[in-house]
């Protein structure tokens, strides 16, 4: 369908002890083995990144941290740097997730200069975007996640953006079991895809991995997967347990070998 390889992600936002953590990568870990059609990645909490990372060590399945700050070091209490998460092993880090945005004042600014600082670093950055309720009944959706999208980009060229990974979650559905439409997720995904053209070309955009995310579960994940520019998953809820996730992993192999 693609030449893009699917990509599922699990972020497991502020749950799991450490002991919590190791067993559930280590059933994932197990699932994947020897599969490397579709790309997994698990973003737990930061105290059990470097236990995920022995975890999974050996398999296919990728480290995500779920946020950092731009700067390598320094007066910054309580924050992680593009550095540090290298350190520990990750290869990807959610960026600008609704939440931070929501609750913790992520700017598009910061969400921008936080952008850069991982590139450097050779990190993959996965880009939230997504609108309220309020934005989608006013038909400002393709405003709002496009304006977040072009914020977060602006003045990176399509080389320096080349890992750029982007996760369209419209806030709405994420964590209510409420799910988009698969084609509206799919009218979104190509909006973005053509601006992400327009603003820096279409070889790269067309090489753009875009999850979608939202209460994604093992029965709509097919459908979601199934629509052409829908790359894969950022899921939240779901990929706290291995016996909801892994069906979830399998529908990016099918997506991968469709
Ligand atoms: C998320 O937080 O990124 C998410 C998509 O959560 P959920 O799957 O629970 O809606």
């Amino acid at each position: 369908m693609t030449s893009r390889k699917p990509l599922i992600a699990g972020n497991w936002k502020l749950h799991n002890t450490v002991d919590e953590s190791r067993a559930l990568a280590v059933a994932i870990a197990a699932h994947v083995r020897g599969k490397s059609a579709c790309d997994v990645v698990l973003a737990p909490v930061a105290t059990s990144l470097t236990t995920v990372k022995r975890a999974i060590d050996g398999s296919v399945v990728g480290l995500s941290a779920q946020n950092t700050h731009w700067e390598d070091s320094g007066a910054w209490t309580g924050e992680l740097s593009p550095a540090l998460l290298v350190d520990v092993g990750c290869g990807y880090c959610i960026i600008g997730h609704s939440e931070r945005r929501q609750f913790f004042g992520e700017t598009d600014a910061g969400v921008r200069k936080k952008i850069a600082a991982l590139l450097v670093h050779k990190v993959v950055p996965i880009l939230c975007v997504g609108e309220s309720l309020e934005q989608r009944e006013a038909g400002k959706t393709l405003d709002v996640v496009l304006g977040q999208v072009e914020a977060a980009t602006e003045g990176l060229d399509a080389v320096a953006l080349a890992p750029l990974v982007v996760a369209y979650e419209p806030i709405w559905a994420i964590g209510t079991g409420l799910t988009a439409k698969a084609e509206d997720a799919q009218d979104v995904h190509r909006a973005i895809r053509g601006h992400l053209a327009e603003l820096k070309g279409k070889s790269w955009a067309d090489s753009v991995r875009i999850l979608y995310g939202g209460s994604v579960k093992p029965d709509n994940a097919d459908e979601l997967l199934g629509q052409p520019d829908v790359d894969g998953a950022l899921v939240g809820g779901a990929s706290l347990s291995a016996d909801n996730f892994i069906p979830i992993i399998d529908a990016g192999v099918r997506r991968a070998e469709s």
